[in-house]
C-alpha cells in the first residue's frame, strides 16, 4: 500500500481549466476572457521597452547571481514604499513602514496572513462578496476564519456600500478587513475617493486592521489616484496597516513573481520588531525571492529616464482598456443593448458583466468565447480585431 494512497484528488483551479479547453479549442476567432492578464492590441503579453532596457543592460554587464537578503533587493523596496505611500509620504520619513520583496502579491498575501496570524492568533479575517478566489485560500491556509462582506450588487452592477459599512462596522476590534486598493477583481467595482474616506473613519472608530491588495496600480486612474485607499489610511492615524502590492500587471511582469509586502507599524521601533518576524517567515518557506525580476523592477523605478517610459507604457495600457470598455457599451449599443453602460464605470482589466451561467455556456459553445461562469470577464483581453465578434456573440446570447 502507497504512503501517498490516502491523498484525494484535489479540485483545480476552475480558471486555469476554462485555459486548458480554450488552447484545446481549434475554432476560428475564438476569444479567451477568462484570463487574468492584460494583452496589448496584438493579443499579445506586452514586454516593456523600459523593462527591456534593464533586462539588456543586466545581460551586458553578466553579474553573478548570489542570494538576496531574506526581505530582497533594497533599491527594490525603497522605490516599492515610494511609489505604493507616495514619495513624500510622513510614515516613510518616520521609518514606519518595513517593506520585503515578495514572490509576486501571492507571496505578499501569504507572508502577511502568517505575519498576523502569528501577531493577532484570534483575529477574523474578512473579505469582500465576491473577492478574488484566492483570498479565502490563502488566508485559511494560514489558519485564519474568513467571512464576507457585503460588497457588489447585483441589481445595480455596483457597490453596495450602505451593506459594506453595515457589515464592517459589526466587527470586533482586530478584526483583518481585507480590501482591494483598486480596480477590484473580480467585479471592477471600486469605491469613491469619499467612500474610501468614510471606510477609513469606520475602520479606525473600530479599530479594526486594514489589510490592502493593491495588485492593479496604475491601471485605472494612475499611480498616485489608484493608491488613495493607502494614502487615506497613512493620514488616518491608523497606526498599524499592511500593503500587499504586484508588479504582475503593472510591468508586465507576470513569471518574474514581482511584489511587495508592507508593514506599518505606530514607529519605527515597532516597525523593525515586526519586520524581524517577517524575515523568520519568509526565511521558513523560500528563504529569499529571486534576483531576476527585483532587478527589472529596481532598474526601471530607480531610473529617471527609465521611470518616465515605464509611466507612458502604463498609461497606454490604462488607456487602451478604457477605450476596450468603451467600445464594448457602444457597440451592445448600437445592437440594442443599451443595459451595460456600466461596464464603462467599472474599473481596471475586469468587468461583472452581469451574463449569467448559461448566457456564458453559450458564449462559449456557440461562438467560441470563453468567460468565466460567474460571468467575469477580462476587458483587458479585448482587442480592435475580436471586439466586434464578442459584441455580435454577447447580443445573440442575451436575446
Ligand atoms: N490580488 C489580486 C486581487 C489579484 O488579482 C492578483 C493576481 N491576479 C494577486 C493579488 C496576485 O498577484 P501575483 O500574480 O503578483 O501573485
Amino acid at each position: 500500500m502507497s504512503l501517498f494512497a490516502s491523498v484525494e484528488m484535489t479540485p483545480g483551479d476552475p480558471i486555469l481549466g476554462l485555459t486548458e479547453a480554450f488552447v484545446a479549442d481549434s475554432r476560428p476567432g475564438k476569444v479567451n476572457l477568462g484570463v487574468g492578464i492584460y494583452y496589448d492590441e496584438t493579443g499579445r503579453i506586452p514586454l516593456l521597452r523600459a523593462v527591456r532596457e534593464v533586462e539588456e543592460a543586466l545581460a551586458r554587464e553578466a553579474k553573478p547571481r548570489g542570494y538576496l537578503p531574506i526581505d530582497g533587493l533594497p533599491a527594490y523596496n525603497q522605490a516599492t514604499q515610494k511609489l505604493v505611500f507616495g514619495a513624500e509620504s510622513p510614515l516613510l520619513a518616520a521609518g514606519r513602514v518595513a517593506t520585503s520583496q515578495t514572490i509576486g502579491g501571492s507571496g505578499a498575501l501569504r507572508v502577511g496572513a502568517e505575519l498576523l496570524r502569528k501577531a493577532l492568533p484570534k483575529a477574523k479575517v474578512v473579505i469582500s462578496s465576491p473577492s478574488w478566489e484566492n483570498h479565502r485560500v490563502v488566508f485559511n491556509a494560514a489558519g485564519f476564519d474568513v467571512v464576507d462582506y457585503a460588497y457588489y450588487d447585483a441589481a445595480t452592477h455596483g457597490l453596495d456600500f450602505a451593506g459594506m459599512l453595515a457589515d464592517l462596522g459589526k466587527l470586533e476590534p482586530g478584526t483583518v478587513v481585507l480590501l482591494h486598493a483598486c480596480c477590484h477583481n473580480p467585479t471592477g467595482v471600486d469605491l469613491s475617493a469619499e467612500q474610501w474616506k468614510q471606510v477609513v473613519a469606520l475602520v479606525k472608530d473600530r479599530g479594526l486592521l486594514p489589510f490592502i491588495d493593491m495588485a492593479y496600480q496604475g491601471f485605472d486612474k494612475g499611480i498616485d489616484a489608484d493608491a488613495t485607499a493607502v494614502r487615506l489610511f497613512a493620514e488616518s492615524g491608523i497606526e498599524s496597516f499592511v500593503v500587499a502590492n504586484s508588479y504582475s500587471k503593472s510591468f508586465s511582469l507576470y513569471g518574474e513573481r514581482v511584489g511587495a509586502l508592507s508593514i506599518v507599524g505606530a514607529n519605527r521601533e515597532e516597525a523593525l520588531r515586526v519586520q524581524s518576524l517577517v524575515k523568520r517567515i519568509i526565511r521558513s518557506i523560500y528563504s529569499s525571492p529571486s534576483t531576476h525580476g527585483g532587478a527589472l523592477v529596481a532598474g526601471v523605478l530607480n531610473s529617471a529616464e527609465l521611470r518616465a517610459l515605464w509611466e507612458q507604457e502604463l498609461t497606454e495600457m490604462r488607456e487602451r482598456i478604457h477605450a476596450m470598455r468603451a467600445g464594448m457599451v457602444q457597440g451592445l449599443a448600437a445592437q440594442g443593448a443599451a443595459q451595460f453602460g456600466f461596464i464603462q464605470q467599472q474599473a481596471g482589466m475586469f468587468s461583472y458583466s452581469g451574463l449569467s451561467k448559461a448566457q456564458v455556456d453559450r458564449l462559449r459553445e456557440e461562438h467560441a468565447i470563453y468567460a468565466i461562469g460567474t460571468g467575469r470577464i477580462c476587458v483587458a483581453a479585448l482587442n480592435r480585431g475580436n471586439l466586434d465578434n464578442v459584441v455580435a456573440a454577447v447580443a445573440a446570447v442575451i436575446r
